[in-house]
């Protein structure tokens, strides 16, 4: 897309029909234009360069020439330095004497002590001079405090501190403008809040995909049972016949729904178990390789026991990455990196609008390789990294060389490409290169390159590593403090990155505190700011310290940390004016922000109020806004936090409200994470956060990152959603990501028909790694083009589809109630059942039995679990607001094999496994999530990804209990921790949670013990997420299936 060059204006423009004609609506938050996020106008933008730049490596417009190429161009190093700040070295700096000096500024900050305030430079943001990555010393400029200066208050709004900036970076400017000259309108993907869901509200609406059946007899996939039914009813014209009057002799048999009852053929048990006298199979194998059906029969007198519910399909195996993919494209990325939402891409609008489901994809650039598959890596070194002139598609398995090896097609574009001399190659008689073998690029759908200087704005940042740490009242009290302190100290020797590591703290209650940690002290100063209204850094140079230089400094600060503030009784919390210091020490090298919240920010710019969470708000147009931050500071606070490479992970822990609809607004603009501990206890908690922070403090990083989707011509790719920021039409900014962070996105096509075979995906992912080095990640996979709906929904993946679903739920109940959120997902299912079923009922009479893919199956559990799950379950009293928006935020980031068991989590029963000496773990099976799968004298794990529950029956045998709880056995259990104990069956018990724990590490899984009858905690701990029963009124398994099939039928 032109719009996607800024850096060559000159390029002639693509012609539409390219698959990389600007899309129409492009979204550009951060540009200057629109309504958008103060700051972007003027910005200045640090990243500046790399923004407009950063794009460039991925940029897919007009043919390429020279150095452009490279997103990244160098920043000459003095660019951002201010040099009429002289550099005062320590002149201010407090004595060193004792340990943790406090150094108090009073509301005049250029008094004593305290360096007098100098605003933020955030006009000149300070970049090192040639970054100096081990040295961890910042340079002095632009914080240092300079009384002379004067100072520019840090509260004023973000637009106005950049503004004056931006102009400052001379390139910068001619850069932005050209780049959002071309672009196109503005999408509405990340805009203001209340614009962001607009697209995806669109898509939901409108569309509804099919449906899948359920069996009520029959085993689910039993085609056997299936077939001679079906061949039966298929054998003569006259379907009606058939299928009605078995329903109609059953009176009452079936759901009430007036319209629903004629064209509901039900099938009764006996039915399906004697399915008839039918010409046995043949003919109708292919159908049945098509779909599944489930007959939805009735009893007499019951309504909804019609279905024999031990027939439903289960996800009792987990998640199973489709093979379909990799089989017919053996050379594609491994699924766990970019799984589509079909693998047959519609050739046509007709088809898509037939679709009803999501069209698209979920991608998890960095996830962990499949076992025994590295990433190879590739150095093209001297050559170049070899890509598209036109796209920029990098070379992949599926670009085809010709000419005697001299020309290349581009997979993606078609553009036939000069092979460069250093990379030519023969020919075999077949046409391949016969360097194949060793050209893991042209063979793996996954690879790795290192990139050359100019992938580089600036030198690669090192990691970085900043603490903003609540340590009020309540911060101290529930033991958040010291377990956070004793964590950090305990991952330093791990955190990535060697020598390079940068590390730095603030602390804050009412004031803000900050730490000299120079390598050179042999104790960290303390330093107080308290006028929250003028905010300036103290020694700017020293706050921020190279871990390996400064490492007793920093232990000796970490060790000390609980006990400075032990006595605390501070119980405001100076937040947003901490955020803000936070932000100008970090703002000249980016890095990781996190922070550690205990208390409502109660001071200060970004103070939040207590919002009523009411009741009455609930089922009003008012109602979502409770879930959307109240104060404007916390998405611009975001936005300038991404232009400066800086991600933020949240860590909330208070036991009140703390308002996570605004704090996570930071975690969600910059690729972050929000991790949430309500009513946080040391003494409950610890294990949780110790091994969450400590995951999230040692996981390979990577760095200053920006990803783009490519795809063939003809289709498009139309909104993305997960946590990041998008920074151009398709470009999604990632100051940080990891392996545990999945960006689902939606397609389009472009045209009215799409003539190729096949379309292409190339995810490309930029990035600054741990060890310094800038790199590549591109993922490639090619779909085949169908012209078949059935194909469609034949090679349709559940897994990418939930995930869409529940991004784009979650999205909604941002602009809507949450029962608008709920019906949309029903509404898409069913329509898109409804499709499906057109397809073949009448042609095969299916009658009054629910059809659906075989695919799909899984598709009408999943959806009801997701209409059940935190963010948008029930109303006012089913979730607390605070936890609601959590786990929105959660599950917005979540890989599709994480989400799909926090939805449908796993119910195991384990007594009889402990008690035999040689059962195997491995043959714990999977039990449907209902409570009469709870058998009273049996002890069961309930493992949803985020916590346990072990459940022990009331007359589950006391030796077991005795066992594993000791003299606790009988005590209540809210009370008792689980812990091994010395025999044989707590061992295994430990044994198995841990093994479950280590088989996803991403979170840690609490242990919550609850005795059967023992309410509310049963209730609350395991009966509500027992997703196929009926729970305060809403379906069950069965009576959904019911629902959606009659729904289907209507105006079938
Ligand atoms: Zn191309």
């Amino acid at each position: 897309m032109g719009t996607e060059n800024p850096n060559r204006p000159s390029f002639p423009a693509r012609p539409a029909a390219t698959p990389f004609a600007a899309g129409p609506q492009p979204t550009m938050p951060f540009l200057s234009s629109g309504p958008v996020v103060g700051s972007q106008a003027s910005g200045f933008r640090p990243t500046p360069s790399s923004t407009p730049q950063a794009a460039m490596p991925f940029l897919s417009s007009g043919p390429v020439v020279g150095p452009e190429t490279s997103g990244f161009r160098p920043t000459p190093p003095g660019r951002f330095s201010d040099p009429s700040l002289p550099s005062v070295p320590s002149a201010n700096a407090p004595p060193t004497l004792g340990p943790f000096q406090r150094f108090t500024t009073p509301q005049n900050p250029s008094t004593a002590q305290a360096p007098p305030a100098r605003p933020l430079p955030v006009g000149q943001p300070v970049f090192p001079p040639p970054v100096q990555p081990p040295a961890g010393q910042v340079p002095p400029v632009s914080f240092r405090p300079q009384s002379q200066l004067p100072s520019v208050p840090m509260g004023s709004p973000p637009q106005s501190m950049n503004s004056a900036p931006l102009r400052a970076n001379a390139p910068q400017p001619l850069l932005d403008s050209s780049f959002s000259a071309s672009r196109p309108p503005f999408q509405p993907s990340f805009l203001p809040p209340e614009s962001t869901y607009p697209a995806a509200r669109a898509n939901l609406q409108p569309s509804f995909p099919g449906y899948p059946s359920k069996q009520s007899n029959a085993v689910p996939q039993a085609p056997a049972v299936q077939s001679p039914f079906l061949t039966q009813q298929g054998g003569y014209a006259a379907a009606p016949p058939t299928s009605s009057p078995p329903f109609l002799a059953q009176p009452g048999g079936y759901i009430p729904p007036p319209p629903v009852a004629a064209p509901l053929g039900l099938h009764s048990r006996e039915q399906m178990q004697h399915p008839g006298t039918g010409p046995p199979i043949g003919a109708v194998q292919g159908l049945i390789e098509d779909f599944s059906s489930l007959s939805v029969g009735s009893v007499p007198g019951s309504i909804d026991l019609g279905i024999d519910s031990k027939a439903l399909p289960r996800p009792l195996e987990g998640d199973v990455e489709p093979n379909s993919f990799a089989e017919m494209y053996p050379m594609n990325c491994h699924s766990r990196y970019l799984r589509l939402t079909t693998s047959g891409i519609p050739n046509s609008q007709s088809l898509v609008s037939r679709w009803h489901l999501p069209l698209g994809a979920v991608v998890c650039p960095l996830a962990v390789p499949p076992d025994g598959e590295e990433v190879p890596i590739v150095n093209f070194a001297a050559t170049g990294i070899i890509r598209c002139r036109r796209c920029r598609t990098y070379v992949n398995p599926y670009v085809t060389f010709t000419d005697g090896g001299r020309k290349w097609r581009c997979n993606i574009c078609s553009l036939l490409n000069d092979v460069s001399g250093d990379y030519f190659s023969h020919l075999d008689a077949i046409g391949r290169r016969i360097d194949l073998d060793q050209r893991p690029e042209l063979i793996k759908g996954s690879v790795e390159f290192v990139a050359p200087t100019e992938y580089m704005v600036r030198p690669p940042m090192p990691p970085l590593y900043f603490f903003l740490i609540d340590v009020s009242l309540s911060a101290v009290r529930s033991g958040m403090l010291e377990v956070v302190a004793q964590t950090i100290r305990s991952c330093l020797d791990e955190l990535p990155g060697s020598t390079r590591t940068q590390i730095g703290f603030i602390t804050f209650d009412s004031t803000i505190h900050f730490y000299n940690m120079k390598s050179s002290l042999t104790q960290p100063q303390m330093m107080v700011v308290s006028d929250l209204d003028d905010i300036f850094v103290p020694l700017p140079d020293d706050l921020l310290v190279n871990l390996s230089e400064s490492r007793s400094v920093v232990e000796t600060f970490l060790d000390s940390l609980p006990s400075m503030f032990q006595d605390n009784v501070n119980l405001e919390s100076a937040f947003g004016p901490a955020l803000k210091a936070a932000f100008m020490v970090m703002s000249q090298l980016g890095g990781k922000l996190l922070i550690f919240q205990n208390t409502l920010p109660s001071l200060g710019v970004g103070r939040l109020k207590l919002r009523g969470d009411d009741l009455r708000v609930y089922g009003t147009d008012k109602e979502h806004a409770l879930r959307l931050p109240e104060d404007p500071f916390y998405k611009q606070m975001a936005a300038d936090l991404t232009k400066y490479q800086i991600a933020v992970n949240i860590y909330a822990f208070s036991d009140k409200y703390t308002d996570i609809a605004s704090l996570g607004t930071l975690a969600k603009y910059t690729g972050g994470q929000v991790y949430y501990y309500p009513s946080f206890l040391s003494i409950i908690h610890k294990d949780r956060l110790r091994h969450e922070l400590s995951r999230d403090l040692t996981r390979e990083t990577a760095w200053e990152a920006v990803m783009r989707i490519r795809c063939g011509k003809g289709v498009r790719f139309t909104s993305y959603h997960g946590n990041f920021m998008l920074r151009s039409t398709d470009l999604l900014a990632l100051p940080a990501v990891d392996c545990d962070k999945a960006f689902a996105m939606q397609l389009c096509l472009e045209e009215t028909l799409l003539t190729t075979q096949t379309v292409y995906f190339q995810v490309a992912l930029l990035y600054t790694s741990s060890s310094g080095e800038r790199r590549i990640r591109v993922h490639t996979a090619a779909a085949p083009v169908v012209a078949d709906l059935g194909e469609m929904y034949r090679q349709a993946d559940t897994g990418a589809v939930v995930s869409l679903f529940c991004r784009l739920a979650i999205e909604k109940t941002l602009s809507h109630k949450l029962e608008d959120a709920r019906n949309s997902v029903q509404l898409r299912l069913v329509k898109a059942f409804k499709e499906y079923r057109n397809l073949y009922a009448v042609q095969h009479r299916l009658g009054g039995r629910m059809i659906y893919p075989e695919s799909l199956k899984l598709l009408p559990l999943y959806a009801l679990a997701l209409c059940k799950s935190t963010p948008l379950r029930g109303g006012y009293a089913d979730a607390q607001l605070d936890e609601r928006c959590a786990a929105g935020y959660t599950m917005m980031t979540l890989p599709v094999k994480r989400l799909l068991k926090l939805l449908y989590p796993s119910l195991i029963r384990i007594d009889e496994y402990l008690l035999k000496p040689t059962a195997q773990a491995d043959e714990l099976k999977r039990l449907p999530l209902v409570a009469e799968s709870l058998d009273s004298r049996g002890l069961y794990i309930y493992d949803d990804g985020f916590r346990f529950v072990i459940w022990f029956g009331r007359m589950l045998s006391p030796e077991i209990a005795m066992n594993l709880l000791g003299q606790d056995f009988a005590a209540d259990l809210s009370k008792v921790s689980l812990y091994e104990h010395d025999n044989e069956m707590s061992r295994k018990l430990m044994g198995i949670l841990k093994k479950f724990r280590e088989s996803d590490p991403s979170y840690y899984q609490l242990c919550h013990l609850v005795r059967q009858g023992e309410q509310p905690r049963e209730g609350f701990f395991l009966l509500a997420n027992l997703v196929e029963d009926q729970i305060g009124g809403t379906n069950g398994y069965a009576d959904w299936i019911l629902q959606i099939h009659r729904q289907v039928q209507q105006n079938a």
